[in-house]
């Protein structure tokens, strides 16, 4: 069915069916090198450069647990509200694809590292719990190139620098209800997982990749439909299209009498509609069976209360924070805890300039606008100098003048201000001149002033600021006009 097609199902007809989602996120963990071998993880070398016997699956060759990636996996695992087991297992999973060529994925199975977590989510104006089933570690797959489009001219090559890659797999429970409330879910996941630097979660370079679980019911029923599972969501957008699409199809199947086939459906973004690709297999498909080369994992007590010590302040709690002592709305917390760096940059800021609101409204307005996508820790203004460059509190119009001013050199606003003579004027002596001359210059309208026009007065103002390019002292101009004009 085309997506245009589906377009036709009637919204009245979606609405009576309720959808069922659950997700399955795989996640790159930001280690430098591989799951069980020491080959480096970087993005972009030369294909089949970064390999060993380990990572190509050669025969014998015996795989290491990486320290490092168990500790993000735990890391994921606590931030994620989950409980560790103190004894989980790697297991087999075995199926055949070109890039994988050990024959089979080391992952875990019934027993993994974390199990019963929880994100929340804004639903509306209420706080919704998305239960976490299990967060599992696994090694990723190389990848597949294809290549030419004609049958004679078509070629398949295989990198295999990411095989071994580590990752973590969080299945979520079937707790969410809409296309939205998937995209607030992964946002959420994405978040923490950034925070606490467990992953760059970088959905381009594929560190972030999402597999949904979906079926409708009517709505008031018990009983769960039949799922389809759809691969290959790897932006938001394609998330919540797939989705969107998924759940029209399968209304669509539903009210023409049709049954919802369980399987394994890709999502094509050129079209934006879902196909089927495989009958979904079950795990028993997969021969799972405990992996004879990698001893049980035990995470002791000690090791568990480091990790935990070793977590920074949580997006949540952060946000809660920020609305409370610095008394931000909730859009403008929820904007400065995007990231742990705007959100560390932020409390820098306002601690040196004392005035939160301001330092937010500059943040989010003028040098986010200046930026425009880039990463704040490529900010030419440093915090301090924002925080600096607040207190100062300039007049509004001397304020947006020295702002670029400070981007572009990425000076101290006093600095610039010093150089450039842009100080404000507030010295009565001069103001009285500049006061004088506007006053002398446009006769007409103090002759409007005094005979009852009260507004004229910010025209005048307006006069006076043009003619100092906005150093004036307002409210010293304004006070001096009226007390000239009686
Ligand atoms: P499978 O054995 O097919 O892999 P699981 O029970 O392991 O199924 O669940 C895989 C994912 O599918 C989980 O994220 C789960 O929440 C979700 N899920 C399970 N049943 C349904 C359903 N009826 N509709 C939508 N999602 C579901
Ligand atoms: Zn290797
Ligand atoms: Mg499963």
């Amino acid at each position: 069915m085309s997506s245009s097609a589906l377009s036709l199902v009637p919204p009245e007809l979606i609405a009576r069916y309720e959808p069922v989602i659950g997700l399955e996120v795989h996640v790159q963990l930001a280690t430098a090198t591989k799951i069980f071998c020491g080959c480096p993880t970087s993005f972009g070398a030369a294909p089949n450069t970064n390999v060993c016997p380990v990572c190509l699956g050669l025969p014998g060759a015996l795989p290491v647990l990486n320290h490092a990636a168990v500790e993000l996996a735990i890391k994921a695992g606590l931030a994620l509200n989950c409980s560790i087991r103190p004894h989980s297992r790697f297991a087999r999973k075995n199926y055949f694809y070109p890039d994988l060529p050990k024959g089979y994925q080391i992952s875990q199975y019934d027993e993994p590292l974390a199990e019963q977590g929880y994100v929340e989510i804004r639903v509306g104006d209420e706080i919704k719990r998305i239960g976490i089933t299990r967060i599992h570690m696994e090694d990723d797959a190389g990848k597949s190139i294809h290549e030419g489009f004609k049958d004679s001219d078509r070629y398949s090559y295989v990198d295999l620098n990411r095989s071994g890659t580590p990752l973590i797999e969080i299945v979520s429970e079937p707790d969410i209800r809409s296309s939205d409330e998937a995209y607030a879910y992964v946002s959420e996941v994405k978040q923490v997982l950034q925070f606490i630097e467990v992953s760059t979660c970088d959905m381009e370079k594929g560190h972030l990749r999402c597999d949904a679980n979906v079926s409708v019911r009517l709505r008031g029923a018990e009983k769960f439909g039949t799922k389809a599972e759809v691969k290959n969501l790897n932006s938001f957008r394609f998330l919540k299209q797939a989705l969107d699409y998924e759940i029209a199809r399968q209304v669509a199947v539903l009210e023409s009498g049709g049954k919802v086939e369980q399987e394994t459906r890709l999502y094509n973004p050129d079209t934006g509609e879902t196909a089927g690709m495989r009958s979904k297999e079950h795990a028993h498909d997969y021969r799972y069976f405990p992996e004879p080369d990698l001893v049980p994992l035990r995470v002791s007590e000690r090791w568990l209360a480091e990790v935990q010590a070793s977590l920074p302040e949580l997006p949540a709690k952060k946000r809660g924070r920020l609305t409370v002592e610095y008394q931000l709305r909730d859009y403008d917390a929820e904007w400065l805890t995007q990231s742990r760096a705007i959100s560390e940059y932020f409390e820098t800021a306002a601690r040196i300039s004392g005035d939160p609101k301001a330092t937010a409204n500059w943040i989010m307005g003028d040098l986010a606008g200046s930026f425009k996508g880039k990463d704040i820790s490529e900010s030419p203004i440093s915090a301090e100098n924002l925080g600096e460059f607040i207190k100062l509190k300039l007049p509004g119009k001397l304020a947006k003048e020295v702002f670029p001013k400070m981007f572009a050199t990425g000076e101290p606003a006093s600095a610039i201000i010093e150089r450039e003579g842009l100080k404000q004027i507030s010295d009565t002596g001069a103001l009285e001149k500049i006061v004088d001359e506007v006053i002398a210059a446009n006769p007409k309208q103090v002759e409007q002033y005094r005979g009852g026009k009260g507004t004229v007065i910010n025209y005048l103002v307006g006069q006076a600021m043009r003619a100092t390019r906005g150093q004036a002292d307002v409210a010293a101009v304004t006070e001096l006009l009226k007390q000239k004009l009686g």
